[in-house]
């Protein structure tokens, strides 16, 4: 039994490589002892500090934080109406803090409380993506060079642009299929000519989160299966590679895609259909053997019951701090283990550190576990997160500290706060050729 309680809860809110990071911070009664959790929205970030800081503070302030469960049920429904980004990122804040706090106070991982490691390491993959095959296909190779199995690979459709004047093209951009300029007759142009006035354009010397731009279905799935093409034939089949459709195409589309991709024996199709259409994937299941993952967007455990009870995906790829950190999280995953379902969890550049962490402590305990997304941190945030997971051999790896194993450099981190954005850091619209808006 312990009577240490929550003295106070804080959000630190810092931007060490261009994305805008929520860490929680939970300090105890206990001197020196304290947890961190991830609630990283990055396109809503202010609004979870708020959440945390006018809502969740004044709620827990004083609790037992050997009480995990029932803060997280509490604080769940404190608010009445619930689920939704910016009250689920508050909410795994707090969580994570507590899970970090518990492995403090045992003197043991976050793993280990869980019942222990199911692995020694957890598999990742990484992102190649790039203007053309051949690009996306040297990547890949440097990728394959330092030891990774799995890449994803994503490429640039010809013809359809971000508008931009003179920038220089965003990872972003080459993943959503978006750069060069309109009208750069370089690029053959397939499909219906971009009339659309309506995609904004971007000035220089502006920064921008997301930038808006053009897309169209077919032209989009024919350069992929033009890259998968390329790319087997340069590696053969002895790589993993893996893709992401971001939703965009329509439904119909996506069921003739996931069985035309079969023969090229995707790791997993990511993302194929909107939240809104999951019964598509009905209908995937029937035609094709194209292992499936979609999860991101899910923000309830209740839209995830359907997909893993009727076996209509294979990964589950919820962003951890999305459904409200690790306390969800575990309960889905065990979920997926009774139906064979394995877990990627959400893992790119807008899962900070702790959040990595936080996704190994699963990655390291779960049975089911399928493979981790990774992004490569630079310098400035592997000093800003002492203790962060570490990528060796194609495999991530956690330090075995007791908790999360991860601390935060708060002096640093206050040297690095949000920049500026166009729009407040919003997303902008991605568009069809005729000015149709595209949903993700
Ligand atoms: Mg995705």
């Amino acid at each position: 039994m312990s009577n240490v309680t929550i003295r106070d809860i804080k959000t630190i809110l810092t931007e060490p490589e261009n994305i805008r990071l929520v860490i929680v911070k939970v300090e105890t009664s206990e001197p020196g002892l304290y947890g961190l959790g991830c609630a990283t929205f990055t396109q809503r970030p202010t609004a979870v500090a708020a959440a945390v800081d006018d809502y969740l503070r004044p709620f827990l302030l004083g609790r037992n934080v050997a009480d995990i469960e029932d803060i997280w049920q509490s604080s769940y429904v404190s608010s009445y109406w619930r689920n939704g980004p910016v009250l689920n990122n508050a909410l795994s804040g707090v969580d994570q803090a507590l899970w970090d706090i518990k492995g403090k106070m045992a003197d043991m991982p976050v793993y280990d409380l869980l019942g222990g490691r199911a692995r020694e390491a957890a598999p990742v993959y990484v992102h190649a993506s790039g203007p053309t095959r051949e690009e996306v296909g040297d990547k890949m190779q440097a990728f394959l060079e330092q030891g990774f199995h799995h890449v994803r690979i994503q490429v640039e459709t010809p013809g359809y642009a971000s508008y931009g004047t003179g920038r220089g093209l965003t990872e972003a951009d080459l993943e959503y299929g978006r750069g060069g300029a309109v009208g750069d007759k370089s690029l053959p142009l397939e499909g219906p000519r971009p009339v659309t006035t309506w995609v904004r354009p971007q000035e220089e010397g502006k920064r921008y989160a997301h930038p808006g731009g053009v897309f169209e279905p077919k032209p989009y799935m024919r350069s992929t299966l033009d890259l998968f093409e390329y790319v087997r034939d340069r590696f053969g089949y002895g790589v993993e590679i893996l893709h992401d459709v971001h939703e965009r195409i329509p439904p119909i589309l996506g069921v003739w895609f996931a069985k035309e991709v079969e023969k090229y024996q995707l790791f997993f199709l990511e993302d194929l259909f909107s939240p809104e259409d999951n019964d598509y994937f009905r209908m995937v299941r029937e035609q094709t053997s194209t292992p499936i993952a979609m999860g991101e967007l899910w923000n309830s455990p209740h839209e995830v019951i359907p997909m893993i009870k009727d076996r209509l995906i294979d990964f589950i790829r919820i962003h951890l701090s999305q459904i409200g950190g690790i306390t969800p999280a575990r309960k889905i995953a065990a979920m997926g283990e009774l139906f064979n379902v394995r877990t990627a969890w959400h893992g790119p550049g807008d899962t900070s550190p702790v959040g990595h962490a936080a996704n190994m402590m699963l990655n390291l305990n779960t049975y089911n576990f399928g493979i981790q997304e990774a992004a490569i941190p630079g310098e400035r945030t592997r000093e800003m997160f002492p203790g962060m997971p570490t990528l060796k051999d194609g495999m991530m790896w956690s330090n075995g500290k007791p908790g999360l194993g991860i601390d935060i450099d708060e002096k640093m981190a206050a040297k690095f706060p949000f920049k500026e954005r166009e729009f407040g850091g919003a997303w902008d619209t991605v568009r069809r050729a005729d000015g149709t808006m595209v949903k993700p």
